[in-house]
């Protein structure tokens, strides 16, 4: 994988880069926001690792600008921060993971194998209807009927990943990394989404959340 690290203490850093390279993964390294736009604006890549406290800014504004571009690509967020705002405000920012400092190198490896077994579920990017529901990658937003729904950020991903593919049963595993990057200790968390998602979408929608009995969840027509 093509991965950009965006983080100003050189220690971490280096640490960071000489482990991925060894791991066979390809590096970039900025020490600011703004280096980052630049590397971003220059080149493809298929991670980004970032840090908040950046000398020019947090680091999470690289991620919002990224976003606001309607790019999809993975973002990882480094944080000493640690309190539920700071965690929310990432995820608000449309960060897909995050790691306390300090964390084990291990850890970050096992964050990215989690998106390389993913591979295909990342959204694909354009616009896909099904029913009177509409997902637009672009503006990362789903639309019933026109109106867009004020989905929270991960009910918004749990439609980006199944409305391209209607009818095909996706497994909690695969709805799990597909949303959090990694699997969830309890089946809870997936319930709860489900329910904030059928909740929105509402009793008259065209469109439903079938549960398949052992096989998992499918989004169909009613
Ligand atoms: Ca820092």
């Amino acid at each position: 994988m093509r991965i950009l690290i965006v983080e100003d203490d050189t220690h971490i850093a280096e640490n960071l880069v000489l482990f991925l390279e060894m791991k066979g993964h390809e590096c970039d390294y900025a020490t600011s926001c703004r280096g980052a736009s630049q590397r971003l604006a220059q080149a493809e890549f298929d991670a980004l690792i970032v840090d908040r406290g950046l000398p020019d800014g947090d680091g999470l504004s690289v991620i919002r600008d990224l976003r606001a571009r309607g790019s999809s690509l993975w973002a990882l967020v480094l944080t000493a921060r640690d309190t539920l705002e700071d965690k929310l405000a990432g995820f608000e920012a449309g960060a897909d993971d995050y790691l306390l400092k300090p964390f084990a190198l291990q850890e970050v490896e096992a964050r990215l194998d989690a998106i390389a077994r993913r591979g295909k579920l990342r959204e694909d990017a354009g616009t896909w209807q099904l029913g009177d529901i509409e997902y637009d990658s672009s503006a990362q937003e789903v639309r019933r009927g026109g109106s867009a729904l004020r989905l929270p950020p991960k009910a918004l991903r749990l439609v980006a990943v199944m409305l391209p593919h209607p009818n095909r049963a996706f497994s909690r595993r695969e709805l799990e990394l597909a949303i959090w990057g990694h699997e969830q200790e309890s089946s809870d968390n997936l319930r709860s989404l489900l329910h904030t998602v059928r909740r929105h979408l509402g009793e008259t929608c065209s469109v439903e959340i079938v549960n398949m009995h052992g096989l998992g969840y499918k989004l169909a027509l009613r």
